[in-house]
């Protein structure tokens, strides 16, 4: 997870958690801190480790939400693939979302935030492939596209495993879509390491691009290592977010004609399961799950009826 994004998490204090957010979708945080060093990141000096909420306390704080009329939870957390690793038994994200779907089985759709997919475990696989209320939409935390770049990040994974994490999320849930932090201009990135970064966003099917100019962190070590000139970088990142905008325009042009259920966030405004926007042109009820038939797309939205 990228700092900007992590800098917006909500603070919870000695591991109790929270829902907020929007009438219809309540987000839960299940975990804090991070027992990773990734070079650019200033996180782990502030947040320190891992630290997890037991599965038993995230399953009450669902229900309560449940309860209170909520459609849809997300998973949060600053390192969330790490969630368990600090817990008795070290059980990992997919025993809590299967356990999760399982013990609250009134809870109509629960999605998971940014995710290492190099850290995915097989339960969470299982729940990709077989559980429909589990959201076909995974960000992950990709941050690059070429290898040594990836190392000099000190990330744990290569483009080659993030190509077949890919893969096989959509051979198990042929409907997903993803997202991705991808970090444009980190140091000593080539012309040829950048233009692997941009065909990732095609190899790895990213739809909803999350692009990062880099910009050193103080006291990090890739601060110290050399930086790369602030035109390139822009530029860099401007190619990205093309790329990006493109993978969205074509995401949203196959859906038309098909059959969505949207989340309305609004009285005119929901979410289809992928979270693409949906505009209505009538009212529907706030928070409510509806059916929608998509007509058209107006820019970065789908239009339905
Ligand atoms: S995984 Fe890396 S980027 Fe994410 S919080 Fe940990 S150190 Fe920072």
């Amino acid at each position: 997870m990228l700092v900007d994004d992590i800098m917006s998490v909500t603070e919870t204090a000695g591991h109790l958690i929270d829902g907020f957010g929007t009438r219809s979708r309540a987000y839960v945080q299940v975990q804090n801190g991070c027992d990773h060093r990734c070079t650019f990141c200033i996180i782990p000096y502030g947040r320190g480790n891992s630290r997890s909420v037991p599965a038993g306390v995230v399953v009450e704080q669902i229900r309560r939400l449940v309860d209170r009329g909520f459609n849809e939870v997300v998973l949060t957390g600053v390192d969330l693939t790490g969630w368990g690793g600090d817990l008795p038994a070290r059980p990992r994200l997919g025993d809590l979302v299967m356990r999760i779907l399982r013990l609250v089985p009134d809870l109509p759709r629960l999605r998971i935030s940014s995710i290492d997919s190099i850290e995915a475990d097989p339960r969470l696989m299982e729940a990709i492939a077989t559980e429909p209320r589990l959201m076909p939409h995974l960000h992950l935390s990709l941050q690059h596209g070429d290898d040594l770049i990836l190392k000099r990040m000190k990330r744990r994974h290569l483009r080659d495993d993030a190509i077949r994490f890919a893969e096989e999320a959509r051979r198990l849930r042929p409907d997903m879509t993803f997202g991705a932090d991808i970090i444009a201009g980190f140091p000593t990135e080539t012309g040829a390491a950048f233009e692997n970064s941009l065909r990732l966003v095609e190899e790895c099917h990213l739809t909803w691009l999350h692009v990062f100019p880099f910009s050193p962190r103080p006291g990090t070590p890739a601060a110290r290592m050399p930086q790369l000139d602030g035109r390139t970088i822009r530029k860099r990142a401007a190619r990205l977010r093309e790329a990006g905008a493109a993978r969205v325009a074509m995401h949203l042009d196959a859906q038309q004609g098909r059959a969505h259920r949207v989340l309305m966030e609004s009285a005119r405004m929901g979410r289809t399961e992928q979270f693409a926007e949906v505009v209505f042109d009538g009212d529907r009820e706030e928070g409510a799950i509806v059916p929608a038939t998509i007509t058209g797309r107006r820019e970065q939205r789908l239009v339905a009826v």
